[in-house]
């Protein structure tokens, strides 16, 4: 089920990324560390009651050298953009500033709804600071402190009365959802149009019940599919629609969406610093990937060639291992027909359930290959192995310490898994749990 979105906007110093953690809580931190890939703080999960959320903190979204107010300007037409409900946050301890205003004019003009909170509002006698903030225009003003968690149930109450009322699931569980991500100019949209075998992206009928993005649904060899957020690829023209943090928020929004990921390269530039972040986002959410490095035509190139930057994407972005990469021409569309059956077999390894019995056979085998390690002058012990889940696949096993079950033969049994039955373009993942 897709999940409402809430954006925070409001000046700088208001206490937007206070706000934005707090309601994020722990998430943020448990994601998985993977060197040379930095989580931004802009875009998370939040829960509360029994909605589930995500949550953009505008203010992380520096838009280059543009004047102050212009900046906050931009940032609120992200949020009118990108959320379903919008909080607006000013400071209590200053009263209402002419950069309120200014914010609270853009508001106006979309029809999101808007939840004003005032901040810094630390203890109870400051609660008379907040009449004055009626006269944003937004109705009653929600008191709130950031750094002492006081009075965000009552906002994100207000806030959640607002969340749109979907109709069950977003598409059937047949049908494949795959987004294309990457830095702008990689040719992203060039390979939507290469697929979908016309000159340009016809906007198509069917809206996806996010609203804001509107998914270009598919059919091809008998399979459906839905290109999610295409809708973010065509729409060009705003000033921060260049700048990194918007693209990296419109990815992420879309591989949440997706099954799977296509992490498109530009062949001829090579691999930069955007790229491998991007990928991490991917990588983190436990989707599908497949990469595709895309321009090969304009790549001068000998029989070497393929091979050096396939090594050279493996070097660099270690954390995809599992991930197919695909060669091809968005342009001439050479090989662009590899690419439907890749992200099919892909999203079939995502999905796939395997039989317990056979899993356990795979799981002795590798065993009596390769021994389990030792720790401390105690062994570790597998008994059991179980798939308790998909999209990833999921395994547990049961040992006789979790602890002794190092990273680096949790990657040896992943990868005898994955060859025993053929898992393409997935991540799996095992936890260990001590039998009683
Ligand atoms: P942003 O620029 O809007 O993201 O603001 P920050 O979250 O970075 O906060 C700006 C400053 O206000 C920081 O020094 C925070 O510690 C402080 N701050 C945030 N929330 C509160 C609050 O509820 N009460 C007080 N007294 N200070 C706060
Ligand atoms: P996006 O920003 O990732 O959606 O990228 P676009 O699809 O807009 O493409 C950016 C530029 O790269 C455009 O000028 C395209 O014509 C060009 N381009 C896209 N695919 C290819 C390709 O396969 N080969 C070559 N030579 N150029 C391409």
């Amino acid at each position: 089920m897709p999940k409402p979105t809430v954006a925070i906007v409001g000046r700088p110093n208001v206490g937007k990324s206070t706000i934005f953690n707090r309601i994020v809580g722990e998430r943020v931190s448990i994601v998985e560390d993977i060197p040379g890939v930095t989580r931004d703080r802009i875009y998370s999960s939040g829960e509360w009651l029994t909605h589930e959320f995500n949550i953009i903190d505008t203010g992380g979204i520096d838009i280059g050298d543009e004047p102050f107010l212009s900046q906050i300007r931009q940032q609120a037409e992200i949020a009118i953009d990108e959320a379903d409900v919008i909080v607006f946050l000013t400071n209590g301890r200053d009263g209402v500033t002419s950069a309120d205003e200014e914010v609270a004019k853009i508001l106006y003009r979309s029809k999101k709804p808007v939840v004003l909170a005032v901040n810094k509002i630390d203890n109870p006698e400051m609660r008379e600071d907040i009449y004055d903030f009626y006269s944003l225009g937004f109705g009653e003003p929600f008191p709130i402190s950031g750094a002492h968690g006081l009075g965000l149930g009552d906002l994100l109450d207000e806030v959640a009365k607002h969340f749109p009322k979907y109709e069950g699931e977003d598409y059937d569980e047949g049908v494949i959802r795959f987004s294309l991500i990457g830095r702008p100019n990689v040719g992203k949209s060039s390979l939507v149009n290469a697929l979908l075998g016309e000159e340009r992206v016809i906007v198509s009928d069917i809206e996806g019940t996010t609203r804001d993005a509107i998914d270009t649904p598919y059919r091809k060899d008998g399979q459906d599919y839905v290109i999610i957020d295409t809708a973010g690829m065509r729409k060009k023209g705003k000033v921060y629609e260049s700048t990194e943090k918007y693209s990296v928020l419109r990815a992420l929004k879309a591989i949440e969406r997706s099954d799977v990921v296509l992490v498109v390269l530009d062949g001829e530039q090579g691999i930069i610093e955007q790229d491998k972040k991007i990928a991490g986002y991917a990588h983190q959410a436990g989707r599908a990937v497949v990469i595709v490095v895309n321009k090969w035509d304009a790549v001068e190139k000998d029989e070497k060639t393929m091979k050096e930057f396939e090594e050279n994407i493996r070097a660099h972005f270690q954390f995809l291992d599992y991930a197919p990469i695909v060669f091809l021409s968005a342009k001439t569309k050479k090989r662009t027909h590899t690419l439907l059956p890749m992200i099919q077999a892909a999203s079939e390894s995502h999905n796939l359930r395997v039989q317990t019995n056979v899993l356990n056979d795979i799981i002795m085998d590798a065993v009596a290959r390769n021994p389990t390690p030792m720790h401390n002058g105690k062994r570790l012990k597998i008994y059991y192995t179980t798939q308790v889940a998909v999209k990833p696949p999921t395994f547990v096993v049961f040992v006789n310490d979790p602890e002794l079950l190092h990273f680096s033969y949790e990657r040896f049994l992943i990868n005898r898994i994955r060859d025993a039955f053929n898992f393409v373009g997935t991540p799996i993942k095992i936890l260990a749990r001590a039998r009683d």
